[in-house]
């Protein structure tokens, strides 16, 4: 991996070790790694599960309190050093890395469950709970959570929050903003503010909780969220079905929308994805070879109503020429099916350890096309992409190979296929990102996406809340003249 070590921008002030000895104070000499004899303990914080993206931050503190964390900003805004945000360090998008140095803000002790709240189907979180965590605390009370980033079981509500994070139930239920109520959050002043709460309605003054969400991590430091939740549904079906035929699969996403059924989630997998999936866990698949594969799971209250459903699901499948339409009605059935789509990340990492994810989405009538266009960039480039992800919602990971290709070659190549595809998503009506985020690795970009003058609506939203930027900088907005759609940038590296 290749280290940015470059520093860009206003806020570029070293970490002294008076300014450590201070955070010693506020957190506890433990909690605060700083210098050589902390190399090791650095070294996690140095990058997120971005392919290709590392920068040393300067310190990392550990805090368990928004009292701390306002402290930690006071002093950051007085020595103009960043302070960047962090949950566990799985986002997608380097959101996390401190591509500015500065010190890291890691809420990873952060992690109590404060409340589950049966009367107003609320629960108030700290952001390090693991996200996975929330979900079964509240299934046992019979109640649901829905959000379901694949990465659930090792990414923070609070990352959820600042990205807010999708997953395949977004079809039915939505992201994780439609779940957000209230929100304690500590501004780069070093001000903690209370927003929403365990509110079904609220109209006062401007909707700062939406606000917060998905702004990764750019104008305030979230320390508490309530979140809405809703009974725990009693029925669930999921249905594999594998099409020899990769527009059929397509076509058939936007079908079964067509005909009002709203499953829980619809996934997409590609033949190529499966068979790396088999390669990581030294198995078969089933239908290992199709040319390419739905996940659909259906829910409800009601055996009755689901089973119908899965029955007019089923016929439009094999209306589509589906090769076969395998049911689970049981988990342990349910986590066999659910396995390849599980393991795709990893396995795409085995097969090709260099490689460069995407994360556009399109209305979901447009999957067809963004499906084809893609294959023809891969033609155009003979370079292999894989697709998959989540077409019930338009959403597709896309995912370039490095495979054997030469270095100099594949670091020309990156942005070129990028900007093809961000283009082909554009003309498609889509947007470039939907829910990963901008973070660094797309921030050059943005103006490709957004015309100027809601960036510049944008940035001064983040200087109204961050007039310093000491706050996570260098994230979503481009780097003034150092941005350019066509430069590949430092991220374009190899591992
Ligand atoms: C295998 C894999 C599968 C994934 N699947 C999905 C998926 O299905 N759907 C999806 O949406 N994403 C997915 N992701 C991406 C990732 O898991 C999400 O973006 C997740 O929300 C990141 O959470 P985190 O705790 O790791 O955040 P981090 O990576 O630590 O941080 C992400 C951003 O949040 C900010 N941040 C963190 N905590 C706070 C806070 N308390 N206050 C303010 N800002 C904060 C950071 O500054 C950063 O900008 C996947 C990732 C992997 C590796």
């Amino acid at each position: 991996m290749r280290s940015l070590d470059h520093a860009i921008g206003t806020v570029d002030k070293r970490v002294t070790l008076q300014i450590v000895d201070t955070l010693r104070d506020i957190a506890g000499p433990g909690n605060v790694f700083f210098g050589p004899a902390d190399a090791e303990r650095l070294e996690p914080y140095a990058h997120d599960e971005t392919v290709g993206l590392r920068a040393e931050p300067e310190a990392v503190v550990r805090v368990t309190s928004a009292d701390q964390i306002s402290k930690i900003l006071r002093l950051a805004q007085r020595e103009q050093i960043p302070v960047v945000p962090r949950g566990a360090g799985h986002g997608l998008s380097g959101g996390a890395v401190a591509v500015h140095g500065g010190i890291v803000l890691s809420t990873e002790r952060m992690n109590r469950i404060l409340e589950i709240d049966e009367e107003n189907l609320m629960v108030v979180v700290e952001p390090g709970v693991i996200t996975g965590d929330i979900h079964r605390a509240v299934e046992q009370r019979g109640l649901f959570y829905p959000p379901d980033p694949a990465s659930l079981d090792s990414c923070t509500i609070g990352g959820n929050i600042a990205e807010n994070a999708g997953g395949p139930r977004a079809v039915k239920y939505g992201v994780t903003r439609h779940f957000v109520c209230g929100l304690e959050a500590v501004l780069p002043s070093g001000q903690i503010i209370t927003c929403g709460g365990k509110l079904v309605k609220n109209v006062t003054g401007y909707d700062l909780v939406q606000l917060l969400v998905g702004s990764e991590g750019t104008l305030a430091i979230v320390t508490r969220i309530i979140l809405r939740l809703i009974p725990l549904p009693r029925v669930q079906i999921d249905l594999l079905v594998p099409f020899d035929d990769f527009e059929a699969a397509a076509d058939t996403v936007s079908d079964i929308i067509a005909h009002r059924i709203i499953p829980t989630t619809i996934e997409f997998m590609e033949r190529d994805s499966v068979l790396a999936v088999e390669k990581l866990l030294k198995k078969e698949m089933p239908y290992r070879d199709a040319a390419a594969q739905l996940l659909i799971k259906l829910d409800g209250n009601h055996r009755e109503s689901v089973e119908a459903d899965l029955h007019l699901v089923g016929e439009l499948c094999l209306g589509h020429q589906a090769r076969d339409v395998l049911v689970a009605r049981d988990s342990r059935n349910r986590d066999r099916l659910w396995e390849a789509r599980r393991s795709i990340i990893d396995a795409l990492n085995h097969a090709s350890p260099v490689n460069h994810m995407e994360d556009v989405v399109v209305p979901r009538a447009e999957l067809p096309a963004l499906l084809e266009g893609i294959r023809s960039i891969a033609a155009q480039h003979e370079v292999r992409i894989i697709s998959f992800g989540h077409a019930g919602d338009g959403n597709v990971h896309v995912n370039v190979l490095k495979d054997q290709i030469a270095d100099a070659r594949w670091d020309a190549l990156v942005p070129v296929v990028a900007e093809q595809v961000y283009q082909l998503t554009l003309s498609l009506g889509g947007m470039i990102t939907g829910e990963h985020g901008i973070g660094f690795l797309r921030s050059r970009y943005l103006p490709m996406a957004l015309e100027d003058a809601q960036i510049q609506v944008m940035q001064r939203i983040r200087a109204a809340f961050d007039p310093e930027g000491i706050l996570n900088p260098g994230k979503i907005f481009p780097l003034g003249a150092e941005a350019s759609a066509t430069d590949p940038g430092p991220l374009c590296t190899r591992s």
